[in-house]
């Protein structure tokens, strides 16, 4: 046993000249001393209060419906984008879906009607989803941030910020098997990554208990259609991922 525990060893003058190794000593002797005194039956000094379970929002709270949500994001005003939109585009589908899409934040058309990728990108997508056998109102879409970042930048992440909490409450209330993150902003934001879309793209991920595809954005496939393969490859794996969990 190192030290002669319980014999005042720590307080012995160390020989060491050095400080960090004198700290050693004293450390290595304080630990025996508390063991030594834990066999004469110390149980620890009473903490002032007992540790509580944590209790951040995501353990503690309980899991609200998209309405709740909804009525929690209210008249948003909690960043600068409130200012510029005409709708907050909360989300659209299903509150049941096992498949949900997230893309990155309205643009024009979508803000004008308040509803995720009802613009040209949404065009593509719902070919995408109509060529896989599915109806939009069967998965659920929506986006990390839910108004226009003007000029169709990406948004600040002062913007994500502010709105991600909304969207992750959104996909505990829809409990998807699969996520499919449409881009870069939404791949990162989601799993908290600074990785490049190009290194994520078509390997699965995960969000908590559910599965994420990263894949391309729509925009960037009208804007280089010799991709689109890929998101049709990644798409595959998705569409194979859920035959296969059909009944959980
Ligand atoms: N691009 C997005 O990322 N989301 C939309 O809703 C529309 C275009």
């Amino acid at each position: 046993m190192r030290g002669a525990a319980g014999n005042g060893a720590i307080f012995m003058k160390s020989n060491t000249e050095d400080p960090v190794q004198e700290l050693r000593e004293l450390t290595a002797h304080l630990v025996d001393w508390l063991r030594f005194q834990r066999r004469l039956g110390w149980r620890g000094t009473p903490a002032e209060s007992e540790p509580s379970a944590p209790s951040g929002p995501q353990e503690s709270a309980r899991v609200l419906t998209l309405k709740e949500i909804r009525e929690e994001l209210g008249d948003c005003r909690r960043c600068k984008l409130s200012r510029g939109r005409k709708h907050i585009v909360f989300g659209d589908g299903s509150a049941r879906a096992d498949l949900m899409f997230i893309g990155e934040g309205p643009g024009e058309e979508e803000d004008l009607q308040g509803l995720p990728f009802v613009g040209a990108a949404g065009q593509l997508l719902n070919n995408l989803l109509s060529k896989l056998g599915l109806r939009r109102e069967e998965v659920y879409i929506a986006n990390v941030v839910k108004c226009r970042p003007t000029g169709n930048r990406d948004p600040d992440a002062d913007e994500t910020g502010q709105c991600l909490p909304f969207l992750l409450k959104q996909i505990e209330a829809i409990k998807p098997q699969v996520i499919v993150t449409l881009g870069k902003v939404a791949t990162q934001a989601l799993l908290g990554t600074q990785a490049p879309l190009t290194r994520l793209r078509g390997q699965w991920q995960k969000y908590r208990e559910m599965r994420v595809m990263p894949t391309f954005h729509p925009s960037y496939l009208l804007r280089f259609p010799k991709e689109r393969h890929k998101t049709w490859e990644d798409m595959q794996q998705v569409m194979e991922y859920l035959a296969a969990h059909a009944e959980d």
